[in-house]
Formats: structure tokens, C-alpha cells, sequence
């Protein structure tokens, strides 16, 4: 078993680089503001401020390219009203999300995002010298956060076939023990698109320590096919545990808004309030509830989503170029190649492709946009492709 450690100190060295670029110092209490502003973060803010942003075709974040539905701009146009409010009717977002999963109130915790979510399991189980094991590559803004909380975090490799290693994360969980604030499992795994089948799942929660808290992070849930996959919402209700972050960010079209919740037993949510801000807007409340109810768009959402991964892959791997299975929005495509030029060649044709996913440093990751977004990046990759890239790149990461 491979294991990489990432601690505090890792991670300063590249926050000393981004404070110097934003010439902001890098002290103790800027710490947890900094993390949050990642080189493709910064990248955007200085887009919008060119007033270029909604030219680029942005195929980085595995946002929903369309946007959410009118049933959802509706409530949310409805919802205005609240705006001046501190105590306002919520549409019972919290009730709802309840009666979505079969769970009860108790079981939820609602966030700005389910970023938010990630971070407040961190500081609540991996703070001050505690561990969190997962995956490399995967969603690491877990792993920051826990770093930036003075907790660190034990990485495993992926297996050749890029899915996650359960017998693995089994043996580094029962070994660091004592050490072990959570295991974080990302399903469908971001940036590689593959998920981890039931069976794996309960492989997992049977072979680690019984109340070792795990956090099953389902942010793209909603886009996969695969049979053998399901929520692990059912080991909460069997009292595990176990929390599941989910969001409104991906498939209800609604990141810029900022709503994400977790479900989890009573006791946890209990454990983990202390640490959440409770800052949700009355606008994203009220879009939330009108987004669980539009099941039809969502499953239109998915079908579009679909068809044009499928186009995509499809071309790429008809010019030869090896893409990973993937049952989300977005895929990584193999370039046979450092990336990070491509990245910056793609961005100079106006295309906004994924940041490098360390050590898969030849892998692209691609979200898919809408048809226009499609073939702008279809073009721009065999323009790119077609000739070598030698330069090192020197934009900045997306
Ligand atoms: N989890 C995963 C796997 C993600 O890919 C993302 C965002 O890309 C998030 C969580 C955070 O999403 P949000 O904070 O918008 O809910």
C-alpha cells in the first residue's frame, strides 16, 4: 500500500505562492480565506473583470451548462420578495430535503454548497492532528480544508483501471486507527468519472472499524447509469456513520447560488452544527425545493448531458485518444501529453478545460457544455492536438 501524507506544511507552500501573487501575507487567520481561492478562482475573477467570461465556452467546473429550469427561476423570482428578511417562510427546504430521501429533519444539515458541507466535516472529525483517508486523485478541497484545520490527510493510489482501492483504504483505516477522523469517498469520483458499486460500498463499511465516520461525497448522483452503483443514503437510515454530501450546484443548475446539504444520523448533524455558518440565501431556499419537485427537467438535464458526453467521447476516441468510462458530466481524456500547455493552448482558442489532477498529469478533464460549448471544444482539440505543444504553459491553472 502506497500512502502520501499531505500536511499543513505541504499545503503553505503553495499558499505562500498564491498570497504573494495577491500580495495578501500569509498569516494564521487569512488561512482558511485563502484556501478557498484556488489559482482557477482567481483565474475567473480577473475573466469577469475583462468582461470576457461569457464568450468562453467553460467546460472547467462540471456546472450545468443550461442553467436551472423556469420552474426554478420562478420560485426563485418569487422569492425575492424575502430579500430585505432575516426571518422569512423557507419553503421548508430542510423538510424537503427530508422527505426527498426518506429521512427525517434531524438528518440534514443544509450549507452553502456542499463544499460547505466538506469543510464542516472536516473541522467537526479531522481537526488538530487527526487523519483523513481517501483517494488521490479526487475532490482534494477535503484535504485542504483538513490541512488548514491542522489535521492531515493520508492519501491512496488509484488502481491502473483508475477506480478507487476499497481493500486499501480497509487496511490504511484499520492501521491509523486511533489517528482516523474519517474516510472521505467520492462516488462518482471526481475528476475520473468512476463510481464505486453497492457492493463495494458495503465492503468498505464492513471491513473498517464500526464507528469510523465515513463521508460519502455524491455530488454528480444524479448523472449515473451504472446499475451496480447506489446512494449510500440507506447505511444513514441504518444508523452507520455515515454522511452523505449532496448538491444543487451540478444537476439542479444551481452553483452560483450556493446551496448543498448532508445527511447523516441525528447525532452527527448534532456534532457538525456548531461548525456550519447557517448562511443560505432565501432566493437558493426557495430554487432548492421547486428543483426536488421538477423531476422532469433534471431527467432532461441528464439526457442532454449524456448524449453529448457520448458525442465527445466518441470523436475522441475515434482520433485515437483514450477516454475514461464515466458516469457523471464531465470525463478525462488521455493526451499522451503534459497537459498543462494544452490547458493554456485551449484557453487561448476560448475554451475553458479542467486543471491538472495530479499524478494523472496527461489526463484532461473535460465537463460537458451545451452543443455550441461541444463543438467549440471538438474543433479547438484537434487545432491543439494536431500540432505539437512544447512550450511550457504559463497561465494560470483552471
Ligand atoms: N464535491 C464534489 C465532488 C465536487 O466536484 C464539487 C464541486 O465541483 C463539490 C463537492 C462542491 O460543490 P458545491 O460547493 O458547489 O456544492
Amino acid at each position: 500500500m502506497t500512502e502520501h501524507r499531505v500536511s499543513r506544511r505541504g499545503f503553505m507552500g503553495g499558499l505562500a505562492t498564491a498570497a504573494g501573487a495577491l500580495a495578501i501575507a500569509p498569516t494564521a487567520n487569512l488561512w482558511a480565506e485563502n484556501i478557498r481561492l484556488t489559482p482557477r478562482h482567481r483565474e475567473l475573477v480577473s475573466l469577469m473583470a475583462l468582461d470576457e467570461y461569457d464568450s468562453l465556452a467553460k467546460m472547467s467546473f462540471n456546472e450545468n451548462p443550461w442553467g436551472p429550469p423556469e420552474s426554478v427561476l420562478k420560485a426563485m423570482a418569487g422569492a425575492m420578495k424575502y430579500a430585505n428578511r432575516y426571518g422569512y417562510p423557507d419553503a421548508n427546504i430542510v423538510e424537503e430535503i427530508a422527505k426527498h430521501h426518506g429521512v427525517k429533519p434531524e438528518n440534514v444539515m443544509i450549507a452553502a454548497g456542499s463544499g460547505e458541507i466538506l469543510d464542516v466535516v472536516g473541522s467537526t472529525f479531522a481537526s488538530d492532528g487527526k487523519q483523513v483517508i481517501g483517494v488521490e486523485p479526487t475532490y482534494a478541497s477535503v484535504y485542504q480544508h483538513v490541512t488548514s484545520v491542522r489535521g492531515s490527510a493520508i492519501t491512496l493510489p488509484l488502481l491502473p483501471d483508475y477506480r478507487q482501492d476499497i481493500p486499501s483504504m480497509i487496511r490504511a483505516t484499520k492501521k491509523h486507527y486511533r489517528n482516523v477522523g474519517f474516510v472521505y469517498m467520492c462516488n462518482p469520483n471526481n475528476p475520473t468519472g468512476r463510481t464505486v458499486s453497492k457492493s463495494e460500498i458495503k465492503q468498505l463499511l464492513d471491513g473498517i472499524p464500526e464507528d469510523t465516520v465515513v463521508l460519502i461525497d455524491e455530488a454528480y448522483h444524479h448523472f449515473v447509469e451504472d446499475p451496480d452503483y447506489a446512494t449510500s443514503v440507506p447505511y444513514v437510515l441504518e444508523g452507520r456513520p455515515v454522511i452523505i454530501a449532496r448538491t444543487f450546484s451540478k444537476i439542479a443548475g444551481l452553483a452560483g447560488m450556493r446551496l448543498g446539504y448532508a445527511i447523516a444520523p441525528k447525532e452527527i448533524i448534532q456534532q457538525m452544527q456548531p461548525y456550519s455558518t447557517g448562511t443560505i440565501n432565501a432566493i437558493v431556499k426557495h430554487g432548492g425545493v421547486a428543483s426536488l419537485k421538477d423531476t422532469d427537467s433534471q431527467a432532461t438535464v441528464k439526457r442532454m448531458t449524456l448524449e453529448l458526453r457520448k458525442k465527445m467521447t466518441g470523436e475522441l476516441t475515434g482520433m485515437g485518444y483514450a477516454v475514461i468510462p464515466s458516469e457523471t458530466n464531465f470525463f478525462m481524456v488521455n493526451l499522451k501529453r503534459p497537459m498543462r500547455p494544452v490547458i493554456d493552448e485551449f484557453r487561448k482558442q476560448g475554451v475553458l478545460v479542467g486543471r491538472p489532477f495530479p499524478p494523472m498529469n496527461e489526463h484532461l478533464r473535460v465537463s460537458v457544455g451545451t452543443a455550441e460549448e461541444t463543438d467549440r471544444f471538438l474543433k479547438a482539440f484537434k487545432d491543439i492536438m494536431g500540432k505539437p505543444v512544447t512550450q511550457a504553459g504559463k497561465g494560470p491553472g483552471i
